[in-house]
């Protein structure tokens, strides 16, 4: 079994939703699918108004995509009975999400608006399949796919559950799902994060133990760096499941951060495949290591630094761990450290508890921050006995300024640190040195 996800581009029209359908072909397969683009975003400005007390800007949003959707209908079927079948479905979706107008509006609700875009978007393309007369099924995510009470993925009960759907539907030619959406421990609808789709693939091919997840986008697999910031960015081939891991949680968009892990740890291979340019050979991430190569850069931003200097540091021991006791504490996870003997400093992506944080570190040093700051990361085969490589990296940005640097930490990526206002210049640079 193969499971294939498409992104919100991807299905991004009733055109696309028809280029889909035909390149999904034969053979029995799990077809993910985000909303269509747009569509999350939309429903996160829906919850804002609503959260807000607006219902005039509120109801403005949902008559605008209520409108747009009936257009795809129009757009996407051939036969009346079936422009009604997904007519009734709109109808039903938007019913839902405007019944929120006129009652309380809390996080329940919101998650209950957001799931409604891949809703839609599944049942539109399994209508649209049926039309065509081919027998998909549609496998309620709502009813596999849960999280568990420290909102990680039960996969036991994912698996379970999913098994048995599968066997229900054992003659279907096509099971199609929705990403992204899912339950918590307490049966609520929730979900797994914006771009959370990719995921949701990732876990549904670790269930049913695919030979291959493919997560087709709109750009021709994984780029040596961020296309958005720099130009002549080149596909690459090949990545090791640790390589894509460190790029998609340092930055690159083609991939959610958590998306790598079930796929590694079932040892199955995720290819990245372009839905404008399906002939095109995209990206294979698996087990194995291309030797003696850098291959991408990405970039990810919102950092903030905190130093903590200290004689108390030097020739202690224990120092480090309570340094570190105050950001579990404070559940901050820490990205990059860089120890000297008498100073620490350590970067952070959540700034949620920062001022309780700083003021904790006080007790064993001087204390200092920097914001607006941007972790650049360089990916490739990193082994320390590779010479040359860190070199190269750090010649590459010899006249922008760094403010920390991390290496040894694994075999595959070297961390830089950098302000926000030389990101775009640092990863021009890099492309420049590295790969032309
Ligand atoms: P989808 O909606 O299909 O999930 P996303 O927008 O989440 O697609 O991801 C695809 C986008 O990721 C690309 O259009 C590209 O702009 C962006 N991106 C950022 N970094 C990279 C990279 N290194 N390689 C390829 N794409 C990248
Ligand atoms: N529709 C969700 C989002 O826009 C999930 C996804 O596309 O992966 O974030
Ligand atoms: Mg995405």
């Amino acid at each position: 079994m193969k499971v294939l996800k498409f992104g919100g581009t991807s299905v991004g029209s009733a055109q696309r939703i028809k280029e889909v359908a035909q390149l999904i072909g034969g053979g029995q397969k799990i077809v993910v699918l985000s909303a269509m683009s747009g569509t999350t975003n939309a429903l996160v400005e829906i919850s804002d108004y609503l959260y807000k007390k607006n219902t005039d800007g509120a109801n403005e949003v949902i008559n605008k995509l209520r409108a747009k959707y009936y257009d795809h209908v129009e757009q996407l079927y051939l036969t009346d009975t079936y422009k009604q079948k997904a007519g009734a479905l709109v109808q039903s979706v938007f019913s839902r999400i405007s019944s929120f107008t006129k009652d309380l509006f809390t996080l329940f609700e919101e998650k209950i608006v957001l799931a409604q875009g891949e809703l839609l978007s599944t049942g539109m393309m399994n209508l649209y399949l049926n039309e065509c007369g081919i027998r998909s099924v549609l496998l309620p995510a709502l009813d596999y796919m849960r999280t568990d009470k420290n909102a990680e993925p039960d996969t036991v009960y994912i698996k379970e559950k999913l098994t048995k759907l599968l066997a229900e539907h054992a003659d279907a030619d096509l099971y199609i799902t929705q990403g992204y959406i899912c339950r918590n421990a307490y049966g609520e609808t929730d979900n797994l994060q914006r771009g959370g789709s990719d995921y949701t693939a990732s876990l549904v091919g670790a269930a049913v133990k695919a030979e291959e997840i493919q997560i087709w986008t709109d750009i021709d697999g994984m780029h040596n760096n961020d296309p958005r910031f720099v130009e002549k960015t080149a596909p690459v081939r090949n990545l090791h499941f640790e390589e894509a891991a460190e790029l998609a949680y340092f930055g690159a968009k083609i991939l959610h951060p958590t998306c790598i892990l079930p796929a590694k740890l079932n040892n199955i291979p995720v290819r990245l495949l372009n839905t404008m340019e399906p002939q095109a050979p995209g990206t294979l991430i698996s087990n194995t290591t291309e030797k003696g190569k850098i291959k991408a850069v990405a970039a990810k931003d919102n950092i903030t630094v905190i130093k903590i200097r200290s004689g108390r540091m030097l020739l202690a021991t224990g120092f480090l761990r309570k340094v570190f006791e105050i950001f579990e504490n404070h559940q901050t996870p820490i990205d990059m450290v860089t120890t000297s003997e008498v100073g620490v400093s350590v970067s952070i992506d959540n700034r949620k508890h920062l001022e309780e944080i700083v003021d904790d570190l006080k007790k064993f040093g001087t204390v200092s921050t920097d914001t607006d700051m941007v972790i650049i990361c360089v990916v490739g085969d990193m082994e320390w006995e590779n010479v040359g490589f860190e070199a190269s990296i750090i010649h590459a940005l010899k006249e922008i300024p760094v403010r920390m640097i991390s290496y040894g930490g694994s075999n595959y990526n070297v961390s830089l640190l950098v302000k926000a206002a030389d990101k775009t210049k640092a990863l021009q640079a890099l492309s420049r040195h590295l790969f032309s």
